[in-house]
């Protein structure tokens, strides 16, 4: 069967030909593009006819940094997101300790301490699930709070030491808050989800599901354990992936501790941290450093070459200005000894960045993935504020100036998940609530729409089948309600996904 999608705009994001009409597809892949008369005239006996009356057809969205792993279990988990209170966090976790299975840990996601005004304690969480070990993770997926179960199946008590690169919080009298920053979350975080994860490919079947209505196609889950590594095998092999996953690996001690033990494939690295990532700031004329920085730039560089020899690419987590200085000084000292390496490599995050970081990454030629969700979200990226007038945030007009390949990405489940949102985002730099920042780093519709789909099948390096709609590659595409170079910026964030073809097969019909 060949199916002609004929009267619509299709914006290709292929140079040769930026915008045509029509294009064909036979055997899940693109096999012409061009006016609606040529793409007509590929009739075969057996074929289908989509009119699509001006509508308009973009590639499918890649998402090269989403934590799907962990997103797909957010209709399990206790969703702590909209917890106004300490009260209500402990009514949340309460309710789902009744549907939490025998054996497996509470787990609570996406509180915000801004929202609640305070970190919740231990004894919070004792208060509401007393009898088990419960964990409820902060919407930055960096630190967490644990009950007492939990921070004793952990090991940790009051005569722990902090790990390097983590910080047990402690009250007072030295006890253990419950709170934990980092690397000390290791553990629990670990051991939290482990009952859970039997159920990924039922979980993932919904999810993938959700992703593909919101048009994403492809997207690389941002760190993989072993143990998920092989569940999605697992799930793959029950055909429970609606969309192509690609897996970044971390390894089985914790997502920010060294991938010694990493399942092959790319390697994820986390640089520095998340909410306390590593900052560098001049305050009153003196320079200060805070957060946590995870490894040395040598360190960092003899990683880097031990995986490319082992033939792997690396993702480099690194968020403050010091996180991304230590990342791109390890990047120039490995590549200047395995220049290949280059394009093995890049960058994601890159939040708080300086003029003199942007033209050193621009001069390395590497891949940035940015967020540009966070903007929607408006929730703080870091505990820095930062004062420090040379310290730049999501400069992403900056960053394209410079000539930095950039592509967009979610983080979700710490982003939102709608690639549209996060164009509108990019665009308008401008909040759910209508807060504006930084607004000389808007870049254009058409920039955002590149960075979210070739950009980001590039970043991926995935772009030889997907990201652009030519013929050879998979069809994966999308057709929208309404052409997003020709709306509003205001409109950009409704626009609606009306069908998403995965591998030339059509779901969420109209
Ligand atoms: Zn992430």
């Amino acid at each position: 069967m060949i199916h002609l999608l004929v009267n619509a705009t299709v914006l290709t994001m292929d140079e040769s030909l930026p915008v045509a009409q029509a294009l064909a597809v036979k055997d899940g892949r693109i096999v012409e593009v061009g006016g609606t008369d040529e793409v007509l005239w590929l009739r075969e006996d057996d074929y289908e006819v989509v009119d699509l009356g001006g509508r308009t057809v973009v590639p499918g969205f890649v998402d090269p940094h989403n934590h799907f792993s962990i997103g797909a279990f957010e209709t399990l988990w206790a969703d702590c997101r909209g917890a106004r209170s300490v009260a209500d966090l402990q009514q949340t976790l309460a309710a789902a300790a009744r549907d939490t299975p025998a054996g497996a840990w509470v787990r609570g996601v996406g509180y915000d301490h801004h929202v609640l005004g305070v970190h919740p304690t231990r004894g919070d969480l004792d208060a509401a699930v007393p009898d088990r070990p419960a964990l409820v993770m902060h919407f930055s997926h960096h630190q967490c709070v644990a009950n007492s179960r939990a921070l004793a199946e952990a090991g940790i008590a009051r005569g722990t030491p902090d790990p390097p690169g983590g910080e047990i919080a402690r009250d007072k009298s030295g006890e253990p808050t419950g709170l934990l920053f980092e690397r000390a979350m290791s553990r629990a975080e670990t051991a939290s989800r482990e009952a859970w994860e039997a159920r990924f490919s039922e979980v993932a079947r919904a999810a993938s599901r959700r992703y593909a209505a919101l048009g994403i196609t492809a997207i690389q889950d941002a760190a993989v354990t072993p143990a998920m590594a092989r569940r999605y095998a697992d799930a793959r092999a029950a055909g429970a992936l609606a969309i192509e996953v690609g897996e970044v690996m971390v390894g089985s001690r914790g997502w920010f501790e060294r991938p010694d033990d990493a399942a092959p494939g790319s390697l994820k690295i986390f640089v520095d941290g998340g909410y306390r990532c590593a900052m560098r700031v001049t305050r009153d004329g003196m320079p200060r450093t805070s957060g946590f920085l995870f490894y040395t730039r040598e360190e960092l560089a003899a990683l880097l070459l031990a995986a490319w020899r082992a033939g792997r690419d690396v993702v480099c987590h690194a968020i403050g200005n010091l996180g991304i200085e230590t990342a791109v000084g390890a990047i120039e000292d490995a590549v200047r000894a395995m220049p290949e390496g280059r394009a093995r490599v890049r960058i994601d995050h890159a939040i708080f960045l300086t003029a003199e970081l942007i033209a050193r990454i621009a001069a390395l030629g590497i891949w940035v993935v940015a967020q540009p969700s966070f903007l929607w979200d408006a929730r703080a990226t870091s505990s820095a504020t930062s004062p420090d007038p040379a310290i730049l945030q999501r400069p992403f007009a900056s960053v394209a100036r410079a000539g930095v390949s950039q592509a967009f990405s979610s983080d979700y489940p710490c982003g939102s998940n709608a690639p549209l949102v996060g164009i509108a985002a990019a665009v308008t730099r401008t909040s759910r609530q209508g807060r504006v920042a930084a607004p000389e780093e808007a870049i254009s519709v058409s920039a955002a729409l590149e960075a979210y789909t070739l950009g980001a099948a590039r970043a991926a390096r995935i772009d030889a089948v997907t990201g652009s709609l030519e013929p050879g590659k998979r069809a994966d595409l999308l057709v929208l309600s309404t052409n997003p170079l020709e709306c509003s910026p205001t409109e950009l964030a409704a626009i609606r996904v009306l069908e998403t073809w995965m591998k030339g097969v059509r779901s969420n019909p109209p």
